[in-house]
């Protein structure tokens, strides 16, 4: 079937009536706009403010010729307008509505034909105002928001088409849902709020002193009450329509509000604060997902692109945010210990807010973070609930892998999601060892996420030998060692991180590691502490090379976490003859922690000690730029691990860098830098923080501009990035980019 759009007959010239005949008018979408209203003069107004082209007084004339009619009438007069119009009705002619509940318009057409034309299609703008009437049309009304198409399983679908198309020639984003759905969504999401409103208000009204207390009603009351301006018999006909939805969300948030009455009742800080913590950031969830900027949202819609000139020198004092794997760390312990944790020093990055969400889906209350502050209410090892959903861990592997353990010993089933470059990352490294242990976990059929796993699995501890060097999977296993019966053991053949180790310690679990061999014993409680977490020797890094490597730099990068296990960069930035030292040393919480001072010195090639990759893996694509700008040959071998981070780092470094005007070969897992002259580029980020944040390291020796594109998931580790580089004295800056979803 095909449609040629001569005549669209909007019936009922109202608001959405009169701003969508307005819209379609603007846009041409049909050759003539038809108004129809019971009410002469709003068709008189309609034509005197151009809304539409020609205005009928006579239903049966105008629908005769009809190729689209629109009903915009209150859902109540939907029945009597359909009996009207069926004797007139043309077989080709599609039908939509633009009702606010859908059930009571599909009972109408039901009642008037007998069965639902295969032609009638019911919609529903999410857009309005609390005004009404032809006279406050507005045609950029439903631009850049949702329209519902709630199309039946016998409906036409180039009659779905037609009118999809429709709304999206007004800038609307259609949607479609089965009418069951769109009834229970809008009553929880529109029309409880309303009748919130409304009821706020007239319950204030009522009370003695109403004048005194709207005089002094402040913003919040203006905004949460705006609503309460809607028609009244709209609403009054929307209540009729989806009582049953209604009434069952009325009864829900009754619930929650005796809940937080009792709480008050009670003194119950820890109530009070988990309700208000869990909507803060729910509300703060949604904005960012409606916006486009959460972890929860691909980070290419809110994409920009960094720019870099080479730098003077780098100079003065600089603090880099808090470390990531300790952030990580410190929120899971913390929630699985009794009582109440407080961090300083917390990275506020997308993948640790990851972690920080997916606690409070379990029900953890955690205030903050607050400028680097966070306060998490320890629920002990048993104490989580079951999140509503699948936990979404945006680009976060260290959540995801930590998780993995941490959840097969919980008492209930849960799914684990990434984003696309995380649900390519290899998760059975760590499902496999923990199947060992009892635990019954799944990947995807690339070895990937989704992960599921299910609760009420008896964990047992293994005696495990690592065969990849990860700090993720040994920490999954310690966190699922201490729901297992036994001791755990796992025998690592380089070091990686210790940090779940140590902090481990912290809360007071007692485990040892002897030539590396880490052992626990499972049944230990864990007690809340308080812990300063120092800054991120993997963002320190790339101003360390930085610094190296832009003649005339003194440097110091304040209190940083320099844990052997961390370190590599140090020891091998100083093989390559950095001039590097360690400063106002000292320990936190068992971490120790100094102020790293780096002053510009030439720097040679080397070959990179085999023992050292273990402990600098995360600052390879840095120590890379390092090497390009060394005399000779820089030698890394055995990095095949690289190839299995946030993106293929060894393909991406190699590709960079090639544009660069630098001597790069990669053989197998080995890779070859001959340092030289590096000249401007336009470069690939890869969707890869660290390797974004190397290449701005580079830019700073580069002869012309370097262009790095897809920059947003820098802020996966480091979102202050270009600001603290500027302080530095880097010359970069950001620009958005305009990339469409
Ligand atoms: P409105 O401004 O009051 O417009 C409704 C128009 O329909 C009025 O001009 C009304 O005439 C006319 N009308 C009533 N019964 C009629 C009949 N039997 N035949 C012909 N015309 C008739 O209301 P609205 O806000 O545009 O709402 C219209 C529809 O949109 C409703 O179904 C509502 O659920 C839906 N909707 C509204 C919003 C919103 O925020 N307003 C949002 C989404 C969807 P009179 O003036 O003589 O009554």
């Amino acid at each position: 079937m095909s449609f040629m759009v001569n005549r669209v007959l909007i019936i009922g010239l109202g608001l959405i009536g009169g701003s969508l005949a307005k819209a379609l008018k603007k846009k041409q979408f049909a050759n003539v706009i038809v108004g129809y209203d019971r009410n002469s003069d709003d068709v008189q107004t309609g034509l005197d403010l151009s809304i539409i082209d020609e205005g009928s007084h006579h239903l049966a004339d105008a629908v005769k010729v009809a190729d689209i009619i629109v009903l915009a009438v209150p859902v109540k007069a939907t029945e009597a307008v359909l009996f009207d119009l069926k004797p007139y009705l043309q077989a080709h002619t599609v039908i939509t509505d633009v009702g606010s509940t859908k059930s009571n318009v599909i009972a109408a057409a039901q009642n008037v034909f007998g069965s639902i034309p295969c032609n009638f299609i019911p919609g529903h703008p999410i857009a309005g105002s609390e005004k009404s009437g032809v006279a406050s049309a507005d045609d950029t009304l439903f631009a850049k928001h949702k329209v519902i198409l709630t199309p039946l399983p016998e409906s036409d679908k180039s009659a779905t088409s037609l009118i999809a198309r429709m709304w999206q020639c007004t800038g609307a984003e259609v949607l479609q849902m089965d009418i069951e759905r769109h009834d229970e969504v809008l009553a929880a999401t529109s029309h409880l709020p309303h009748l919130l409103a409304f009821s706020l208000v007239d319950t204030l009204a009522k009370e003695q002193d109403s004048t005194e207390i709207f005089r002094y009603a402040a913003g919040g009351f203006r905004d949460f009450t705006r609503i309460a301006a809607s028609d009244p018999t709209m609403w009054h006909d929307v209540c009729l329509a989806n009582r049953q939805q209604i009434l069952s969300q009325i009864d829900n948030f009754t619930d929650g509000l005796a809940v937080l009455r009792e709480a008050i009742v009670k003194g119950d800080s820890q109530s009070m604060l988990g309700v208000f913590t869990r909507a803060k950031s729910a509300r703060e969830h949604f904005s960012k997902m409606l916006s486009g900027t959460a972890y929860s949202q691909p980070h290419h819609n809110s994409q920009v692109t960094f720019f870099v000139r080479s730098a003077a020198s780098l100079q003065g004092r600089i603090r880099v945010p808090g470390d990531k794997s300790m952030s990580h760390r410190a929120v899971m312990i913390g929630a699985l210990a009794e009582g109440v944790t407080h961090l300083s020093g917390f990275l506020e990055s997308e993948d640790s807010l990851a972690t920080v969400q997916a606690f409070r889906d379990m029900g953890v209350v955690i205030e903050g973070p607050h400028q680097g502050r966070v306060k998490i209410y320890g629920v002990g090892l048993h104490g989580l609930y079951q999140p509503p959903g699948p936990l979404y861990l945006g680009n976060s592997g260290t959540s995801m892998r930590l998780l993995s353990g941490l959840l097969a010993g919980q008492s209930f089933d849960t799914e684990l999601l990434g984003d696309e470059s995380l649900s390519n990352r290899p998760m059975e490294r760590v499902a496999e060892p923990l199947r060992k242990m009892g635990a019954s976990i799944s990947t995807s059929k690339n070895g990937g996420a989704p992960v599921s796993i299910k609760g009420h699995q008896k964990l047992f501890a293994i005696d495990y030998e690592m065969p990849v060097a990860s700090a993720q999977v040994k920490s999954g296993l310690l966190l699922a060692g201490l729901y297992a019966k036994g001791e755990t053991r796992i025998r690592q053949g380089a070091i990686t991180r210790d940090h779940t180790e140590r902090m481990l310690k912290n809360f007071g679990v007692e485990l040892s590691t002897v030539n590396g061999v880490i052992s626990m014993a499972s049944g230990q409680t864990l007690k809340a502490t308080n812990l300063d977490i120092p800054a991120d020797i993997s963002s320190a890094a790339f101003f360390i090379v930085a610094a190296a490597i832009n003649p005339g730099s003194d440097l110091v990068i304040e209190q940083v976490g320099v844990n052997p296990s961390r370190s590599g960069i140090l020891d091998i930035m100083k093989l390559m003859g950095a001039d590097i030292s360690l400063n106002n040393s000292t320990t936190h919480n068992g971490e120790p922690v100094a102020d790293v001072h780096v002053r510009y010195s030439p720097l040679n090639g080397i070959v990179i000690p085999e023992k050292l990759v273990s402990v600098a893996i995360d600052e390879f694509p840095v120590i890379l730029v390092a090497a390009a700008a060394a005399n000779g040959v820089t030698c890394l071998t055995g990095v095949g691990e690289l190839r299995y981070k946030e993106s293929d780092r060894i393909e991406a470094m190699q590709q960079g860098l090639l544009r660069m005007g630098i001597d790069v070969v990669v053989k197998g897992d080995d890779i070859f830098i001959t340092g030289g002259e590096l000249r401007g580029a336009s470069i690939s980020s890869y969707d890869d923080h660290r390797i974004t944040m190397a290449f701005a390291i580079a830019g700073t020796i580069a002869k012309e501009e370097v262009m790095i594109e897809a920059c947003s998931h820098v802020a996966t580790s480091f979102p202050e990035f270009v600001e603290v580089a500027q302080k530095a004295g880097i010359r970069i800056h950001k620009e958005k980019a305009n990339v469409s979803s």
